[in-house]
């Protein structure tokens, strides 16, 4: 039976563009087909095993030309795959969405068209410029700053074109800019026309040149603005002084990688992302099962009744300790009258997900002060479990005991290096693509600098932000330099610290 093509709008370059529907197919896809100016990113919406197939697409360099691309479509849709062709920005907007379709179309095979945020609309929005407005625009219109080399005569009415409508957006204009400005002129658009490019619209290196008609392609040229860029002409341009929102972030333009656990990153790139920031997931740790075994969890399990107290030390305590229990065909009630100590705000609220109140947070979070935080609440004679990484520290049980209780730790889960991202994060560094690496804990530090080949001096320059003392320590003692400590020992107040270096340095 033949698969299925869905040509897709991956949206002009945050990967939070895409559409709901675009996400939804691409998680179903057996083979992904993508282009240059798509963000790998979307590609993680994909499954871990579908087949994914980089066919280039930029100006000069085709690596893969546009017949092979529709026999690739062609070919995999025989096979009754499910087909994702992610396309940047919208497929119908010169993205040759045309082509492709007409030809499935002619091949008898089924296809369906996911518009996306097209980069004509999407790179000036995030420039603070509306395409139209009421006050300084009512019309709009998208055209090709690149025509096609091969036609002897230009298919664009440049004469009626260049008053006719208020906002006018070029794409692909970069090489052209030139030609189109005199183009404008020279058919009566006044030379003082407002007028903007926006390259790389939308992503977290977005750059915005404004000037106007008459003086762009020299601006451009003089300091040497690359493509792929956006040009847009027209009095909505000089709205952008009261409509600027994202290059104004307070992270903006600052490039951040998150090394923590894949199941812990989102919260903490989303917020930086939110601040602006670009965030680049390298995962230096895996959460395993226990190296030695189960059994001191399993048999801590066994006498759940006989606990005082639970103390979580992490997230990934809470979640292993309750894939355990209900591995074992139990769960939370389990855990009868004992009551519940959580390290921070992080792990209560893991807790919760279980149903769960935790008695006793601390208002920091390190190991310390969750001993003095539960001091008041103990007379010395307690039974205390404490399920958490093989790697912890001593000092949480070795108070508690001091204070005469009787402490089990067992072993929920280890944390071990994540050697398969040894490659990227080694090149990320060596490129100097990266202002800023984040560490949560002690363990992702040790991990992080196991995994890194790139030489050491490259870490000189690059901001170490740690969440805590303890992390800082380990930095400090591991020979990095540039080391910013967070006041509150969370995600958010991690982001916190990075926007106040940032601000401090600007
Ligand atoms: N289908 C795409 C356009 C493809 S043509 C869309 O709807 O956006 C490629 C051109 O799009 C580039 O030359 C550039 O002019 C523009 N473009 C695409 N992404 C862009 C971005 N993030 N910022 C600025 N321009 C972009």
């Amino acid at each position: 039976m033949n698969g299925i093509v869905y040509l897709t709008g991956a949206g002009p370059g945050d990967y939070r563009l895409l559409t709901l529907r675009g996400q939804e197919v691409l998680g179903r896809a057996d083979v992904v087909i993508y282009d240059y100016l798509a963000d790998p990113r979307l590609l993680e919406f994909a499954p871990p095993g579908a087949e994914k197939i980089y066919v280039g697409k930029k100006a000069a360099d085709h690596t893969l030309s546009q017949d092979k691309i529709i026999d690739l479509l062609i070919a995999k849709a025989k096979e009754g795959k499910t087909v994702v062709r992610l396309k940047g920005g919208d497929p119908f907007v010169f993205g040759r969405g045309g082509e492709e379709s007409r030809a499935l179309h002619d091949a008898g095979l089924p296809f369906e068209i996911i518009p996306g945020v097209t980069s004509a609309i999407g790179a000036p929005a995030y420039a603070g410029i509306p395409v139209t407005d009421r006050t300084a625009a009512s019309s709009f219109a998208v055209v090709t700053g690149h025509e096609d080399p091969t036609k002897g005569h230009s298919s664009i009415h440049w004469d009626k074109l260049a008053t006719a409508v208020d906002t006018l957006i070029f794409l692909m204009g970069v090489h052209n800019l030139p030609s189109i400005t005199k183009q404008l002129i020279t058919y009566g658009r006044p030379a003082s026309t407002p007028a903007a490019l926006v390259r790389w619209g939308t992503k977290a290196d977005q750059e915005t040149l404004v000037a106007t008609v008459g003086d762009i392609a020299e601006k451009a040229a003089a300091c040497h603005f690359q493509a792929p860029a956006v040009f847009i002409v027209g009095d909505v341009v000089a709205l952008r002084p009261s409509m600027q929102w994202f290059d104004t972030k307070p992270l903006f333009g600052l490039t951040i990688a998150v090394t923590r656990t894949h199941a812990q990153a989102p919260a903490l790139t989303h917020r930086l992302e939110e601040l602006g920031a670009r965030c680049l997931e390298v995962p230096t740790i895996r959460i395993t099962p226990p190296t030695d075994d189960y059994q001191a969890l399993d048999e801590a399990i066994g006498r759940l009744a006989s606990y005082d107290w639970v103390i979580f030390t992490s997230t990934n305590g809470v979640d292993a300790f309750f894939h355990r229990l209900q591995h074992h065909g139990r769960d939370s009630r389990a855990l009868g009258r004992a009551k519940l100590a959580a390290i921070g705000s992080a792990t209560a609220e893991a807790l919760n997900r279980y149903g769960l109140r935790a008695d006793v947070v601390p208002d920091a979070y390190c190991a310390e002060d969750l001993a003095a935080a539960l001091e008041a609440h103990l007379s010395g004679k307690e039974r205390i479990l404490i399920p958490r990484a093989k790697e912890a520290r001593p000092v949480l049980p070795d108070t508690l005991r001091r204070w005469g209780a009787v402490v089990d730790i067992c072993q929920a889960y280890c944390t071990v290096a994540a050697s398969e991202n040894s490659e990227t994060l080694t090149d990320l560094l060596t490129r100097r693509a990266v202002d800023v690496v984040t560490f949560t804990s002690s363990s992702a530090v040790q991990n992080f600098l196991a995994l890194n080949q790139a030489p050491t001096d490259v870490l000189d320059d690059i901001t170490i932000a740690c969440i805590g003392p303890i992390t800082a320590r380990t930095c400090q003692e591991a020979g990095l330099k540039k080391i910013i400590t967070a006041q509150t020992y969370t995600t958010a107040g991690l982001a916190e610290c990075i926007t106040d270096w940032r601000i401090q340095k600007s």
